[in-house]
């Protein structure tokens, strides 16, 4: 009796399904999406959500084929002069032991990542402003383009800086440079930071307008289920990155840290896997709204899901960075729980990646830069 029912609602219902998997296929007809349309497909689950992830590959593998690029990362420091409420390895984090590369364990790293073919490093760490660092980096940037024949393409992750800093780096050899918003909403970037000059959201934009106007290609992006973020400012996030035309993206999960003062709102925070399945979402909705930047898989996703990587790369992302960081290190750079360290259950070399991107038919481009089509135009533009 009880399945007649069932069976009876299923079929009363057909209509109204029908309908709502029409206005997906309508909306994802489209090139563009307005802030509704980013609302509804954030929330789309089912058949919906899998109609989304479909249309994101079929753009990625359109646009850029099935195939990743590598950048080799070097998470060179620790030391962070700031203290964003969400970050492991904030200054006020005492429990923390503090390293810094030597030059020679950096150009170690750098000339691994050249003689193994990745052509490109991403060189990352905690936030300084000094003259001693600005030299420093300038000093490393010149010694990886000798050790390297000038091949290896250099991204910086180092946080905000003076417009001159970044030019000085961008002669020295750098021309991608990675600098997340975290969130485009002024309000919610004020909960999650101190409030002072050093963590101030306006100046993260202007950071990002100097490295556009010098000429990097730039990256930005958000983490995603952070505490009091809501699917609305999630849409606004794709909606800036497609403004600002951003060259790259790397955005991932946020994943809390015990020892940082957002830990008190865990018990807010989506489970772990939604978070997970709401950064596909974005990797999905931003690679058809962007069809030919690059988009990172990031380390996060990886955290959540082991193959957390490979299914971003499905649907659309097409940059993986494999951990090169000297061993010893690795337990210390610890941005959130259970991030991949010393104990590393993953293997990044180039031959397991191979053969799990194989399991998904993606292969990796080696000795190429993998710039993007849209720095180009933009160029041009
Ligand atoms: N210090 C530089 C900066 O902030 O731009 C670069 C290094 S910082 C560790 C790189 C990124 O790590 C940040 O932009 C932030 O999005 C991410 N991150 C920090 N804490 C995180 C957390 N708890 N969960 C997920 N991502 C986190
Ligand atoms: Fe420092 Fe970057 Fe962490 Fe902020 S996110 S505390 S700037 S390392």
């Amino acid at each position: 009796m009880e399945r007649d029912w069932a069976e009876v609602f299923y079929y009363l219902c057909k209509p109204i399904r029908k309908n709502m998997n029409n206005s997906i296929i309508d909306l994802l007809e489209k090139d563009d999406f307005s802030k509704d349309d980013l609302v509804r497909l954030l929330q789309a689950e089912g058949e919906d959500k899998l109609m989304l992830f479909r249309k994101s590959a079929e753009v990625k593998e359109k646009y850029i084929g099935k195939k990743v690029w590598l950048r080799g990362l070097i998470e060179f420091s620790n030391i962070c002069g700031k203290d964003c409420m969400y970050c492991g390895i904030r200054k006020s984090n005492k429990k923390l032991e503090r390293y810094n590369c030597t030059d020679d364990e950096i150009l170690t790293a750098a000339k691994y990542a050249y003689e193994n073919r990745y052509a490109s490093l991403a060189l990352q760490s905690g936030e300084l402003e000094s003259d001693s660092f600005t030299n420093r980096i300038e000093s490393l940037l010149h010694k990886i383009k000798e050790i390297s024949n000038s091949e290896l393409g250099i991204t910086l992750s180092v946080g905000e800086q003076k417009p001159e800093v970044y030019k000085k780096w961008y002669d020295a050899g750098a021309h991608r440079y990675l600098l997340r918003i975290e969130t485009s909403n002024p309000d919610l970037y004020s909960k999650i930071h101190p409030n002072n000059k050093k963590h101030d959201f306006r100046r993260r934009l202007d950071c990002l307008q100097s490295l556009q106007d010098i000429g990097y290609q730039v990256g930005t992006g958000v983490m995603i289920g952070l505490p009091f973020q809501t699917t609305e400012d999630l849409a606004n996030d794709l909606i800036f990155m497609r403004d600002f035309d951003i060259d790259m993206v790397g955005m991932g999960p946020y994943i809390e840290h015990v020892d940082t003062p957002l830990i008190k709102y865990a018990g807010q925070l989506l489970p772990l896997k939604d978070r997970f399945e709401m950064t596909l979402k974005m990797i999905a909705l931003l690679r058809i709204m962007m069809k030919d930047i690059n988009m990172v898989a990031s380390t996060a996703q990886q955290t959540i899901d082991p193959e957390g990587r490979e299914k971003s790369v499905q649907i659309g992302a097409n940059i993986i960075m494999p951990n090169i960081t000297p061993g010893k290190y690795r337990d210390d750079y610890s941005l959130y729980a259970n991030k991949p360290g010393s104990d590393n259950i993953y293997d990044d070399s180039v031959s397991n990646l191979e053969a799990r991107l194989a399991m998904i038919d993606t292969e990796i481009v080696y000795g190429a830069w993998g710039d993007t089509a849209h720095y180009e135009k933009r160029r041009k533009a």
